[in-house]
């Protein structure tokens, strides 16, 4: 039987209906169609959305959302130490609590917050980028846990020379809860910011055409 995601010959796994690649995809991505987005394409998006949280870091939206965000570390780092309080560990949101905690090491409230606004602007301005909601959820957690690797798990990769992110076996689980707790925090901020990044270029754009149009006056 052949692998089920579209365009693909490959044979399906014995007992499932994606190939071994295919599989991996939607391990690491959050669907078998979902290619990652990387830091390079993430780069005009932070642009766009810097200037709108420079303008609005005064307002209260923005300092009750990093309140909430000090409030989730502070819940995580409980987890991650007590678990739940009754004893129960579970192994997804430990990692998920772990890797917020870990992050916040290194990356301040504006920049988790300018990575969530510019991943929800993306999805906004190209809402087919992301295969799933799964999919929007395991990018952001990847995006987010980028902000901490700046020095734990990154290698020199001897092809390119560069230095590579290390990302490999990050369960799935842990991605999508870790998403949904950041999403909780401080969602509502971002997407205010994300909508007024496009309601910027939207206003840029018609100014744009009322100038062109009256260009063709000039005669
Ligand atoms: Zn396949």
């Amino acid at each position: 039987m052949n692998c089920k995601a579209p365009g693909c010959t490959r044979e399906a796994g014995r007992y499932g209906r994606l190939c071994p690649m295919h599989i991996v995809r939607q391990r690491t991505h959050g669907h078998p169609q979902q290619s990652p987005v990387n830091r390079k394409e993430l780069y005009p998006w932070l642009d766009a959305v810097r200037p709108v949280i420079d303008r609005n870091r005064h307002k209260d939206g923005i300092k009750i959302a990093e309140e909430r965000w000090i409030e989730l570390l502070k819940r995580c780092g409980n987890y991650a130490v007590h678990g739940d309080g009754k004893g129960h560990v579970n192994h997804a949101v430990r990692k998920a609590c772990e890797s917020l905690c870990a992050l916040a090491q290194e990356a301040n409230f504006e920049e988790v917050l300018e990575t969530v606004a510019a991943l929800l602007a993306l999805q906004g301005f190209e809402p087919r980028r992301f295969e799933s909601d799964a999919a929007f959820s395991v990018q952001l957690a990847r995006s987010l846990r980028r902000l901490g690797t700046t020095s734990v798990g990154s290698y020199y990769d001897r092809n390119t020379g560069k230095m590579r992110g290390v990302y490999r076996k990050y369960p799935r689980h842990a991605s999508l809860y870790l998403a949904r707790l950041v999403i909780e925090a401080i969602g509502g901020a971002a997407m205010c910011i994300s909508k007024a990044v496009l309601s910027d270029w939207e206003r840029t754009a018609r100014l744009n055409g009322q100038y062109l149009a009256s260009l063709v006056e000039i005669g």
